[in-house]
């Protein structure tokens, strides 16, 4: 069994300190925030889990990874000590009737990212009313996609910061580190867009596309499901967490400026939630926060190995992070295992993740 140091502790760093210590490795996990992942993009994240609405634009490897990690999603939950907030209802995507030549070209994506085939129920105004009675009268019609789900981010941060510690793996929390701080068999780069000088010297460039989401607490509304509006200006996505808190989002912005939410993009945001329902008016904002997905100019998630070295690195997980993080991991963990015992470092087969070797 290897000694292994990760560095970072958001999604991937947690998920990786959890697989691999339940294989009886040793851990250390350093992560520059605290123990509730404040400082990672996974903090701020809606954690939707959609490969259905994302194939409209996300690559073939994204979507699969992201199908494959619905079901990877419910055994990860299984190794927690606490449970975490998890829904597979389904999403609704829903416009005003003056977009509906939006919702069109939104079909036909979607019937071209889902392999031609009609993965959605169109819903008519009283089948909104009646799946989601808040927006009952507000929408005439609207796409129901099945199989879709979601999870409290937080809460999943929370419980797996919990599980590593409980089977052994060394945190250390509030702890900034660089490549060259510390020694181990192995180190697994899990830092996320703080990655981007050491990857940059690499083939593929790493950057951050800046997101701001609003929490809101609205006690009076109930969603079931995480809803989409269709806008030609303001598309947003509405998340409903438990005890009627509702994460709203998400600019995606070509920037990886780190200051906080601009009025601009809080007023879009608030405006467009209103436009959903004026329901929200009287809700209460709790936060307007921002982070940077961690992207790659393919788009594609990427697991870099140096042999020499002995570092395995994640990272480019996107705006898809939660989505496809369980299949990535999982494929890491392998991978890694692999180098561990002097086997071939190949594609690997479960994911088709092709790991580039430095
Ligand atoms: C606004 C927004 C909305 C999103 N919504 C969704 C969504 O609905 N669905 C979905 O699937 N994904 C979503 N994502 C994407 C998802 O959050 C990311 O893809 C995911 O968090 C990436 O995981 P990661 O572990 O690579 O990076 P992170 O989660 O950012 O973790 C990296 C960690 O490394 C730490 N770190 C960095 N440098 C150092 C250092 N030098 N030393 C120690 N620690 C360090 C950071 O503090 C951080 O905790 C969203 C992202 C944003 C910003």
């Amino acid at each position: 069994m290897a000694q292994i140091s990760i560095l970072g502790g958001g999604l991937t760093g947690r998920l990786m300190a959890l697989l691999l210590a339940r294989q009886g490795h040793c851990i250390q996990l350093f992560e520059q925030g605290g123990k509730d992942g404040n400082l990672s993009a996974a903090f701020v994240a809606a954690a939707m889990l959609a490969p259905m609405a994302e194939a409209v634009d996300a690559t073939p490897l994204v979507l699969q990874l992201g199908y494959q990690s619905l079901d990877l999603w419910k055994q990860i939950m299984s190794m927690l000590p606490e449970k975490v907030f998890m829904q597979f209802s389904g999403s609704l995507i829903v416009w005003h009737a003056q977009d509906s030549d939006i919702s069109h070209r939104f079909a036909q994506q979607l019937r071209r990212g889902n392999g031609g085939k009609e993965v959605w129920q169109n819903w008519n105004g009283d089948d909104i009313a009646t799946n989601e009675p808040q927006l009952g009268g507000r929408f005439t019609s609207g796409f129901y996609l099945p199989t879709e789900g979601q999870l409290d981010n937080r809460q999943t941060l929370m419980a797996l910061a919990n599980a590593i510690e409980e089977v052994g793996v060394q945190c250390h929390w509030n702890t900034a580190v660089s490549l060259t701080d510390i020694t181990a068999d192995w180190l697994i780069d899990c830092r996320g867009f703080g990655a981007k000088a050491d990857w940059n010297t690499g083939k593929s460039q790493l950057r951050g596309i800046r997101g701001e989401v609003a929490r809101v607490y609205a006690p009076e509304i109930t969603l079931n499901r995480p809803t989409r509006l269709l806008h030609p200006r303001y598309p947003l996505y509405i998340a409903p967490k438990e005890n009627h808190i509702f994460v709203i989002g998400a600019t995606q912005i070509e920037s990886e400026d780190e200051s906080p939410v601009s009025v601009r993009s809080g007023l879009e945001l608030m405006s467009s939630l209103y436009a959903v329902t004026p329901a929200f008016g009287e809700a209460r904002i709790l936060e307007l926060a921002t982070n940077l997905r961690p992207t790659i100019d393919h788009h594609d998630p990427e697991i870099r190995v140096d042999t020499h070295k002995k570092i395995l690195s994640i990272n480019g997980l996107f705006r898809h992070g939660f989505m496809i993080a369980p299949a990535v991991c999982f494929a890491a963990s392998r991978i890694l295992n692999n180098a561990l015992n002097n086997q071939a470092i190949e594609k690997d087969k479960e994911t088709g993740i092709e790991p580039v070797i430095l």
